[in-house]
């Protein structure tokens, strides 16, 4: 063993980890492009971009110039009172690449923090408006929205929190469609659903402040795809019924679902869109609220108590800001979603053979997400088959960490065709390795 894994192991504390039973973590010291580098310097291809964070690859030259160049200029400044040029030019551009009047960026520190602050934002901007019974958000079953307690209000469909419940403030559960590739019954299903919404609704609108959806794809609930006429459906839905809609583009904004939002694709506006995990391309833990303005319009006044009193003592971290400028350039001169629209053809190449393989149910591709499960319907959450799947593949160089029993690849946009072919392969061979070792087992 190491000395870090002995320091680790004495000091650390880790994220969703039980340490009782879990194995010794992977010491990196290194990381450049769609790769990893361990302690004794064996490589590792990023098949999940680090959480969906490092878009663009690790360690890129021109997101570490924009880092040091503004760390040499300014690391911080408290941003009530003051602003700062990367900061303002980043809301400049990303208002200018978000849809219709998303004008507004409040500033946080990630994902989490991004869904309490449009939470807060959608409640107070009623009682701004004098409306104050409307208490109720709506969220979908399974969605997941971050570990805060407000976060794990709206995410308690995805079952992470159940020591929490009790603390956890009231919300009205919807149910989520999902979809695949050959999913013959996908129009009924969304029908079903829209009625049952529709009735949810109708019966409780003067009490809902808004819904807050994962467009076109719950992350860490499983992966799981929706269509974007059932999104558009939901949202006209709400906004019919004078309900706020909150995106929850943590995961999916900055080009995951093939666009640069998810919005764009469906083709709809929201009220509230947050945004984290790709906004610096993996490099500084930031996240923005880009709210509307005709939410913005509700809470200026003579007085100070329609104003939101809420901040983070890092707020719009000029370091953080700089880069995340920088990464949305990089989208501009690399092309980047030409590369996307590429990873999503190679991806569509392997689901023949997906669907093709007896352990693989479920096959979708979107934007430069592939995925599939183990089961054909959901089994626990932490499941033989995926752990089994996340060592095999950790000892044959590939960062593919399942959720659940949902295998997926979400890999830098970076990623070359020789490294898609080695992930593809990968894959595969784990596939057929676990389906070896149920074979011993069962006999
Ligand atoms: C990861 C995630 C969050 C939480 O972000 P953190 O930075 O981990 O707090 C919220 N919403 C979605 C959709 C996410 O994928």
């Amino acid at each position: 063993m190491s000395d870090f894994i002995a320091l680790d192991k004495r000091h650390i504390w880790h994220p969703y980890t039980q340490h009782l039973t879990e194995r010794d973590p992977v010491i990196i010291t290194g990381a450049k492009g769609t790769n990893l580098y361990d302690e004794d310097g064996n490589e590792i291809l990023d098949m999940i971009s680090s959480w969906w964070t490092c878009i663009h690859g690790h360690s890129h030259p021109a997101l570490n110039k924009a880092l040091s160049d503004q760390a040499t200029t300014m690391e911080h400044v408290m941003f009530a009172g003051f602003s700062h040029p990367p900061a303002i030019n980043l809301a400049q551009k990303l208002s200018a690449l978000l849809p219709d009047d998303l004008n507004r960026v409040f500033f946080s520190d990630n994902g989490s923090t991004s869904v309490e602050v449009a939470l807060k934002l959608a409640y107070q901007y009623w009682k701004n408006k004098g409306e104050d019974k409307r208490r109720k958000f709506l969220a979908f079953d399974l969605g997941y929205h971050g570990d805060t307690v407000g976060a794990m209000s709206v995410g308690k469909g995805c079952g992470f929190f159940k020591n929490f419940e009790d603390i956890c403030f009231q919300v009205e559960m919807i149910p989520y469609v999902e979809t695949w590739d050959g999913d013959n019954d996908i129009e009924e299903k969304e029908k079903a659903a829209l009625t049952k919404i529709k009735y949810i609704i109708n019966s409780q609108k003067d009490e809902i402040a808004a819904l807050i959806v994962e467009p076109l794809m719950q992350g860490a609930g499983g992966v799981r795809f929706s269509r974007p006429q059932f999104m558009k459906a939901i949202t006209e839905l709400a906004h019919e019924n004078d309900i706020l809609v909150i995106y929850d583009e943590v995961a999916v904004g900055f080009g995951r679902t093939g666009k640069m939002f998810a919005c764009e694709k469906i083709g709809v506006t929201p009220d509230l869109i947050c945004l984290s995990k790709g906004l610096t391309a993996g490099y500084m833990p930031m996240a923005v609220t880009v709210a509307t303005d005709r939410i913005f319009n509700e809470f200026l006044d003579e007085g100070f108590g329609k104003a939101f009193i809420h901040g983070h003592t890092f707020t719009a971290n000029p370091l953080a800001c700089a880069v995340a400028l920088k990464s949305l350039e990089l989208f501009e001169e690399e092309k980047t979603l030409k590369k996307i629209a590429h990873i999503e053809l190679r991806h569509g190449e392997q689901l023949e053979k997906l669907k093709a393989h007896p352990l693989a149910f479920k096959a979708r591709v979107m934007g430069t997400a592939l995925a599939f499960n183990l089961s054909e319907n959901k089994a626990g959450y932490k499941t033989g088959g995926g752990e089994f799947l996340r060592d095999w593949y950790f000892n044959h160089g590939l960062n593919i960490r399942p959720l659940g029993d949902a295998i997926y690849l979400m890999p830098p946009y970076c990623i070359t065709d020789e490294e898609l072919d080695r992930a593809y392969d990968g894959l595969f061979a784990g596939l057929d390795a676990f389906a070896q070792s149920i074979e011993v087992r069962a006999a």
